[in-house]
């Protein structure tokens, strides 16, 4: 242990508070890309003389309100807005409306709060912490997202790339080269091989989102390490589609097309959180 147990709660509590803000932006950030989208769309159709249809209501704000019911909007106040314990003592439900508030908040704020314990733990107060934990939020909210709305947003994995690109040109998480043939090399290797499957199976295969989500593991973590995330995320995701499988008794043809709709991105950052945490070591020695 690298770090007191007092400075561990309080880095898990930082967690669960992160885990909360972001847990809002994983929510917000595609309904802000909708709304864009169709701005987009009306603006062009006014240009060309067209009647378009311009977005409803203000573009969504990311961090101008608190946590609210994504059924009735209703606002969650006092004891509800405490991450974790307040979804448990609402009973998972919201006080005005009594649909079921989604598991997704409490699950983003847990799981930041176990990972930024134990990131602490592992690295002691630093730079290198506040690098692995940017990382991680990253990783979470990216994860978050795309199991919602099969979605990895530019806005996210682009400044994302830049900023490990940009730290790891002063060696703050790994050397300089690993990180730039990370990115370089991550990318490369997504594309090319989507390329390749698309072309000899007609199909669509993994989408741009997840090339530059593995190019910025890369820039933070060093190439060395894509091929063991890449083969842990192959494998949760296979068992998961085993698993679904299983558990519904569905026809081969459903279990296709639950193997099309399954987002990836939530496998490859559960593989770059595991990494992150355990190194490549046991991993190597329960492949090899
Ligand atoms: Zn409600």
């Amino acid at each position: 242990m690298n770090a007191p147990p007092e400075v561990i709660a309080l880095c898990s509590a930082a967690g669960l508070i992160a885990g909360q803000v972001l847990s809002l932006v994983a929510v917000r950030l595609p309904r802000r890309m909708h709304w864009d989208l169709e701005n987009e769309v009306a603006l062009a159709q006014a240009e060309l003389g067209r009647e378009g249809q311009a977005p409803a209501g203000p573009r969504p704000a990311l961090f101008a309100r608190g946590p609210e019911c994504e059924h009735c909007g209703a606002a969650l106040r006092g004891v509800g807005v405490v991450p974790v314990l307040g979804y448990l003592i609402r009973n998972a439900r919201c006080v005005a409306c009594g649909v079921s508030l989604p598991l997704m908040g409490p699950l983003v704020e847990l799981t930041l709060a176990v990972v930024f314990g134990a990131l602490v733990a592992q690295n002691g107060l630093g730079i290198g912490l506040l690098a692995a934990a940017v990382l991680a939020a990253l990783l979470v909210t990216l994860a978050a997202i795309d199991a919602r709305e099969r979605l990895l947003p530019d806005a996210l994995t682009l400044p994302g790339l830049w900023i490990g690109l940009t730290l790891n040109a002063f060696s703050v998480t790994v050397d300089p080269t690993s990180a730039i043939l990370g990115a370089a090399g991550g990318w490369l290797f997504m594309a090319g091989s989507q390329w390749l499957f698309s072309r000899i199976t007609g199909r669509e295969g993994v989408a741009a989102g997840d090339h530059k989500l593995v190019a910025m593991m890369g820039a933070w973590l060093g190439w060395q390490v894509l091929p063991a995330i890449l083969l842990l995320a192959m494998g949760t995701a296979a068992l998961t589609l085993v698993l679904g499988r299983l558990g519904a008794g569905t026809t081969a043809q459903a279990g296709e097309t639950a193997q099309a709709e399954m987002p990836f991105g939530p496998h490859l950052a559960a593989g770059g959180l595991l990494i992150m945490l355990g190194g490549t070591s046991w991993f190597s020695a329960l492949v090899l």
